[in-house]
């Protein structure tokens, strides 16, 4: 597996309108606009640093993964997202050396980027996301 760098910090938001605030007016990062991911009931907003970039997800359901993770833990660094170079080989790499993996296969996220996450048991209270992007 390749990793190539950190593409992206996911963190969980009551509200992108109110979240973003901080990291535009305070921070002075560029807002790239939001997008919806139906099937994950989350709202994305990229905000890009340098070679990698914050991302707030803020969730369009009450029982959508953001919101339970709010309701647990509070708002927060929810995700830490590692961008390689082909994320099926990496799932199928990590699936042989035995870790455990929440998506087995990889799904469709913001961007078009393909994702999977490993489950947290298996990195120490981590949720990794793996992420390959075309672009
Ligand atoms: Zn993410």
């Amino acid at each position: 597996m390749k990793i190539l760098k950190i593409d992206h910090l996911g963190i969980a938001v009551d509200s992108i309108d109110q979240g973003k605030a901080f990291w535009t007016e305070v921070l002075g990062l560029p807002f790239e606009g939001s997008e919806t991911v139906e099937a994950q009931k989350v709202t994305t907003a990229f905000f890009p640093v340098g070679e990698s970039e914050v991302e707030l997800l803020e969730s369009t359901a009450p029982d959508g993964p953001v919101a339970k993770y709010i309701e647990k833990r509070g708002q927060g660094i929810q995700h830490i997202a590692f961008r390689v170079e082909n994320v099926e080989e990496a799932l199928a790499e990590l699936k042989a050396k035995g870790v455990r993996l929440i998506d087995e296969v990889p799904r469709l996220g913001a961007g078009g980027a393909k994702i999977a996450f490993l489950h947290p048991k298996a990195t120490n209270g981590v949720l990794v996301e793996l992420c390959e992007r075309s672009g």
